[in-house]
């Protein structure tokens, strides 16, 4: 098996470095499944989960990455997003808290209202922030 280094960058900072086997993440043309020595692509990403794997399979570090770009290249991957977090940074009290006020907003607005399309984008972060927290590691991915 082999590596490829792979960082996860936002405007606030550096959220994931490593080198691992396999990223997995899902761009707007759907799931992607990335190893060492892949082309050179630069995709979309949905707002869901990234799962990066290890040497070592039973190893997998889970980061909830709110949309931004996947960029590809041989030797490295670089994923750059506005908003990202390793599973166990994640406030869950924060996240139960700005999924309520999201559906909160979106119970008052209609689809074409101001306003509409940042509720839905804020309650699909949050429910990715607690699906994220919620993942269960104790056992090893098939
Ligand atoms: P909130 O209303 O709680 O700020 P939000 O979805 O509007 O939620 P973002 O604008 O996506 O928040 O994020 C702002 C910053 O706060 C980012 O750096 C993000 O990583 C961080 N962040 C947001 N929610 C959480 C959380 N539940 N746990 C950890 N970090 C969070």
């Amino acid at each position: 098996m082999s590596t490829v280094h792979t960082d996860i960058v936002t405007p606030a900072g550096k959220v994931y470095e490593g080198d691992v086997h396999m990223v997995c993440v899902r761009s707007k043309d759907g799931e992607l499944g990335i190893l060492p020595n892949h082309l050179p692509i630069v995709a979309p990403l949905e707002i869901a989960l990234v799962r990066l794997k290890h040497e070592d399979e039973k190893i997998v570090d889970y980061v909830a990455v709110h949309g931004g770009f996947i960029q590809v290249s041989r030797k490295s991957i670089t994923i750059l997003s506005e908003a990202a977090e390793l599973k166990a940074d994640i406030d869950v009290a924060r996240a139960k808290k700005a999924k309520a006020e999201a559906e909160e907003q979106l119970s008052t607005l209609h689809k074409t209202s101001q306003g509409y399309e940042e509720a839905r984008l804020k309650l699909k972060r949050s429910e990715l922030r607690l699906s994220t927290a919620a993942i269960d590691d104790s056992i090893p991915e098939a």
